[in-house]
């Protein structure tokens, strides 16, 4: 069992927790102007690294908020978690 500290509720079982995937992809800021190729890549292509990485998830069971997580995949321990930043305006 993992228990994720949710930055709004305090510390949580991660069965209250939806994994939203890699937090360090960001969106193309026009995404338009991307040919099929470079979209699919957005979509699909992910790293898969061995040891720590950010990750999204959301507190669905609890205050339903995003938050970033900051999990070793080897060991599954979590590092930090925190707010989800305001969304970046173009
Ligand atoms: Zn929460």
């Amino acid at each position: 069992m993992l228990l994720i500290e949710c930055p709004f509720c305090g510390p949580r079982d991660q069965t209250e927790f939806t994994y939203g995937g890699d937090a360090t992809v960001a969106r193309p800021s026009d995404p338009a102007a991307l040919d099929d190729e470079a979209w699919s890549a957005y979509l699909n292509l992910r790293t898969n690294p061995a040891g720590e990485h950010d990750e999204l998830w959301q507190h669905s069971l609890g205050c339903r908020r995003w938050i970033g997580v900051r999990r070793n995949t080897l060991t599954h321990q979590i590092l930090s978690t925190w707010p989800p930043a305001p969304p970046k305006t173009a």
